[in-house]
């Protein structure tokens, strides 16, 4: 089944598809955790289901479903960003192989086994370098008949132009606050509010932040405050190098974002990190705001450059350092 947050796309598409409209190249956008690279394997499961139900979505019971449950359906390729074959790195740089991209042409260019659609989903398009990138065009342009290619990217802009205008894109909002809550409460999250605040509105990402990523916060709240402890922060750098590089780093620009409401707006401030009020509070008093700013700088440009590998021991040091002095 699909989000209940994605009612409105799901009727497009089936509405497209039953009057032979659907285009061969969609494009799901959107913030990260709306469950965009679900909503694809839904409608290539429905698309392909011996006996959709009325709403097309695939039986889960017939041979096809049972394939595509178990991602061995001939018919469904799937790819996904890859480390470097050779790499050892705790936080390798992700991307979509051409080599990867070239044996998805050859299986799509080959008759469908089950005489139905050949759907070929590639999540986190964006990772694609561009000559891997330019090689799709033909495939775009060309596409064998009932062929469907499905590029799912939070970041379509990092996408050659060439692509996206051959694609139609699908967009995938955040839902609004009551919808999103709900869903988090049938899932038994607590303090689903905060989760969600965390998220910044995204409800995957806000299950996953109550959930497994309970214990990195634990560590990153410790780190932060350790200067307020009186300790160093400095032995939480190995620990964080370990964690999802990208994941700390929002984290940290939402403390620090924190620390600019504090500052500008006063101690009324809205804060993301709401359970921390307190050692924020004490912690903007004390801060100068020149400082706070440069900081917050220093973590877009972070967060911007994802992709480039980097040494994550070192720029752990650095931030927490930064954050310490602020
Ligand atoms: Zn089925």
């Amino acid at each position: 089944m699909i989000y209940p947050w994605q009612n409105r796309q799901w009727q497009q598409l089936q509405q497209q598809r039953r009057q032979r409209r659907l285009a061969h190249g969609l494009l799901f956008t959107g913030p990260a955790g709306t469950g965009k690279k679900h909503f694809a394997h839904v409608l290539a499961q429905g698309l392909l289901c011996e006996q959709p139900d009325a709403s097309d979505f695939g039986c889960r019971l017939c041979d096809a479903c049972k394939l595509i449950a178990a991602g061995t359906h001939p018919d469904v390729h799937v790819l996904k960003p890859t480390p470097p074959p050779t790499s050892t790195s705790s936080n390798p740089v992700l991307t979509i192989k051409i080599d990867a991209l070239r044996a998805m042409y050859r299986a799509l260019s080959e008759t469908s086994q089950f005489g139905g659609y050949r759907v070929a989903v590639i999540e986190d398009a964006d990772r694609m370098p561009t000559q891997a990138a330019n090689s799709l065009l033909k495939t775009l342009e060309e596409p064998g008949d009932d062929t469907l290619l499905i590029l799912v990217s939070s970041h379509p802009h990092r996408l050659p132009v060439t692509i996206r205008s051959r694609c139609q894109q699908i967009r995938f909002n955040l839902p609004d606050t009551a919808q999103a809550l709900a869903w988090l409460g049938q899932h038994g999250i607590d303090d689903a509010q905060s989760a969600l605040k965390r998220a910044h509105g995204a409800p995957l990402l806000a299950k996953d932040h109550a959930a497994s990523h309970a214990q990195a916060r634990d560590l990153m709240v410790q780190a932060l405050n350790a200067g307020s402890r009186g300790q160093a922060s400095i032995p939480y750098a190995n620990k964080l190098a370990q964690l999802p590089k990208d994941l700390l780093l929002v984290w940290l620009l939402d403390w620090v974002s924190d620390l600019v409401r504090l500052l500008t707006v006063g101690n009324d401030a809205e804060l993301v990190n709401e359970d921390q009020r307190k050692v924020l509070q004490a912690r903007a008093q004390k801060a100068d705001i020149g400082r706070v700013f440069s900081l917050h700088d220093q973590i877009c440009a972070l967060i911007k450059a994802e992709g480039i590998a980097l040494n994550l021991q070192l720029l752990w040091e650095n931030l927490l350092i930064s954050w310490d002095n602020v």
